[in-house]
């Protein structure tokens, strides 16, 4: 999958029965989603790839908008490098079916209203593109936003520089930003020093909306279900998935 720095996503990772079992995690300081989105500010989620925005923040967005609060989706990449060398998928007919399952899953988590900016930067090739990806997203932030991007030192190349680009231009624009941990539950372990655990905070979904998270990460086919023209498991397998479908998320604050 990748390595940035020491930050490495390989093998299995951390296990979700080590993370259970450590204290830390169930000590985390607990926020409600309307503390983090005050009222008459707007969420603009920023996603590298399709299923980034549900993984790390699905029960939010949906917490969020049942609050009557507005949310935008910007979907920095379509997806379609999640394949490479499959004779199932190409890049193009697979960034089709990834928007396609986007949309299944945003339906799924009840989000269907929510608005999906696209911007289609190659994916795994959004650190060479940082530059547009900062052009877009200065045009759409607008004073009142509240930014959550995936974090700046995740472990995925494409979530490190969207979190990276999102940081700049919240520093220019003044506003504020909290980033969103998805492949670092895989490379980190428990009390890991590369880890500002005092910054991460955790929100509660309650059970309705962690089924509605399971069946819209279920919706996004391509990654969670193996591809038989290649070799290995799918892109998020069970050991993946148990570490995002917790009973809460979490956020660098
Ligand atoms: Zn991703």
């Amino acid at each position: 999958m990748g390595l940035v720095g020491n930050r490495e996503i390989r093998a299995e990772g951390t296990p979700e029965a080590v993370w259970d079992a450590w204290p830390g995690l169930h000590a985390l300081t607990a926020v409600d989603a309307t503390t983090l989105l005050p009222h008459g500010c707007r969420a603009v989620v920023i996603a590298p790839h399709p299923d980034d925005e549900v993984l790390a923040c699905g029960g939010l967005m949906r917490q969020w908008t049942d609050a009557g609060r507005d949310v935008v989706v910007v979907a920095v990449t379509d997806g379609g490098g999640s394949h490479t060398n499959s004779r199932r998928w190409t890049p193009t007919t697979l960034e089709a079916a990834r928007r396609a399952e986007r949309q299944a899953a945003m339906q799924e988590m009840g989000l269907a209203s929510v608005p999906v900016l696209g911007l289609q930067l190659p994916d795994g090739g959004v650190t060479g593109t940082e530059a547009a990806l900062h052009r877009a997203l200065t045009a759409v932030l607008r004073p009142g936003d509240v930014v959550f991007a995936t974090w700046r030192l995740d472990g995925h190349p494409d979530h490190e520089a969207t979190g990276r680009a999102a940081a700049d231009c919240c520093a220019r624009a003044g506003l504020p930003l909290i980033e969103l941990p998805v492949w670092m539950w895989h490379w980190a372990e428990p009390g890991d020093p590369r880890v500002p655990w005092h910054r991460l905070a955790r929100v509660r979904l309650d059970p309705a909306q962690r089924e509605a998270k399971r069946r819209a990460i279920a919706a996004h086919r391509t990654q969670v279900e193996a591809d038989p023209t290649l070799p290995g498991h799918a892109v998020l397998p069970p050991w993946a998935l148990a570490r995002l479908t917790r009973d809460h998320e979490f956020v660098f604050v």
